[in-house]
């Protein structure tokens, strides 16, 4: 009898839009090859010879290069999907990833969001709300406020509940963008009418909340997937402590100080928040605990798309995270039981940022003349560049992600040192040198990490 071949599974889309730029929407285009979709790029007049542009099967241009008028145009991004007879459409992160906007346009037209169902967009898409919902579900939240349309009175007479230091947040917030931290009451009136203004102009809503501000904290993602028919699992955590002004810098799974069974605790929990809003897909819990009570975490936030760190889970799990969203989005079963799930050695990412260290981290610009991206035992490279990519002030500074994989977390920090040695960026002032100190630094290496430890030793790193 012949020997039975199981067939590739199918594809589960013919045609996938992907609505974004750069690193991402290079990275999602390449599983879609891989997959034998046919991709579709969009892009702005700024970008009309990007990489991604090239990568895929089809491009269409979107709009000028302001982002209002191009990736976050719903309806330019819908016309390109229709055009293009696009059955799904992949947002990436940031840009329209998380707008119920465009899920219900996507809806309305019969094409899959690669994405949650609008009611868990909306209800993680503003921190109140979100909190509030958390909370009734029985997983610990940071203290302070949870009530919507708080007026700055009202929020003024909650904050000695609350306490000092406080954190002054956006209720629709994101990127750290707004956030300020009160320490004595009499600061408060001024740093509330200021946070107004930003989230009205940032988020078009000025709503905000307060929180207890905890002193240097340790941050952590847990990774979730969800499918239509109620199976979650989670893909262990990302320790994402290591910050500037709020913002990710290096990112690595599994955390050096979670055990297996603060992993297990900290999984239910995100299963449990996932469950309890209807999630369907990737999504990232986020979790804060105090450096004193590292075992006590308090939930934040939860983003409801892929994350620029992901790249790291899947190098410890072996797993295809796009591949997995454009699965369940076509209503596919994960096929996958917590049981399955395996981490295995360690992993480490770092984000390369168009950015000057040696003068305030100010945002360079640039045509990009050489480039040398490295490769070798454990490294993977996403990248939204090329030589002569033109990067300036437009969209995000990220211009890449180099992350390495080992054994152990020594060799995994070793490698990705070796790749960051190999990494040249001519034309364009990066932060690479000032990655290569932080992940040598001797507390990096200790894995002693909180949000703070950058801001601390920047005489020595920057
Ligand atoms: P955003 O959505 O704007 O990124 P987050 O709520 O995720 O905002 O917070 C971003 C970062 O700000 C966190 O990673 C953490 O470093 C810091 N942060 C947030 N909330 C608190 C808090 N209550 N106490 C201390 N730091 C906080």
């Amino acid at each position: 009898m012949p020997a039975t071949t199981s067939a590739p599974p199918a594809p589960p889309f013919r045609t996938v839009l992907v609505a974004n730029r750069g690193e991402i929407a290079c990275r999602v285009i390449r599983t879609l090859r891989r997959l034998g979709i046919r991709s579709v790029a969009v892009f702005s007049d700024a970008d009309s010879g990007a990489p991604h542009v090239r990568l895929a099967d089809v491009a269409v241009r979107l709009g000028p290069a302001e982002p209002q008028a191009s990736y976050l145009d719903v309806d330019a991004v819908l016309r390109a999907a229709k055009a293009t007879g696009t059955d799904a459409v992949h947002p990436g992160y940031g840009f329209l990833s998380e707008s119920p906007a465009l899920a219900r346009a996507c809806a309305a037209a019969g094409i899959a969001f690669v994405g949650p169902p609008v009611h868990a967009l909306e209800v993680m898409g503003d921190k109140i709300g979100a909190k509030a919902h958390v909370a009734r579900s029985g997983v610990p939240v940071v203290p302070g406020t949870a009530e919507p349309g708080l007026s700055d009175d009202a929020l003024v007479a909650r904050a000695a509940d609350v306490g000092y230091p406080l954190l002054v947040k956006p209720s629709a917030g994101g990127g750290g963008k707004g956030m300020t931290v009160v320490r004595t009451p009499d600061e408060l009136p001024a740093a509330l009418a200021a946070a107004r203004r930003v989230a009205a102009s940032a988020f078009g809503d000025d709503a905000l909340l307060l929180e207890r501000y905890l002193a240097a904290p340790r941050h952590i993602g847990v990774q979730v997937l969800a499918d239509a028919h109620g199976a979650v699992v989670h893909l262990g955590e990302r320790e994402c402590s290591l910050q500037r002004r709020h913002q990710k810098v290096v990112e690595e799974s599994p955390s050096p100080v979670v055990d297996a069974r603060t992993r297990a605790r900290l999984g239910e929990a995100a299963c449990a928040v996932a469950r309890s809003v209807g999630y369907v897909g990737a999504g990232t819990v986020e979790l804060l605990a105090e450096a004193a009570a590292p075992e006590d975490f308090f939930f934040i936030e939860m983003n409801t798309r892929l994350q620029v760190e992901h790249p790291v889970t899947e190098l410890v799990t072996g797993l295809d995270l796009v591949e997995l969203q454009l699965r369940v989005a076509a209503g596919e079963p994960l096929g996958l039981t917590q049981d399955d799930v395996r981490l295995t050695g360690h992993a480490v990412e770092a984000r390369v940022y168009a950015e000057d260290p040696a003068r305030a981290f100010l945002p360079t610009a640039g045509q990009v003349l050489v480039l040398d991206e490295p490769a070798g035992d454990g490294v993977r490279v996403d990248s939204g560049l090329s030589v002569g990519s033109e990067v300036g002030s437009t969209y995000d500074a990220m211009l890449s992600k180099v992350a390495a994989w080992g054994p152990d977390r020594a060799t995994a920090l070793a490698r990705l040192d070796a790749a960051l040695a190999s990494t040249t960026v001519l034309g364009v002032t990066t932060n690479v040198p000032f990655l290569r100190r932080l992940v040598a630094h001797p507390e990096v290496r200790a894995g002693r990490l909180d949000t703070g430890l950058i801001e601390r030793h920047l005489d020595q790193l920057a």
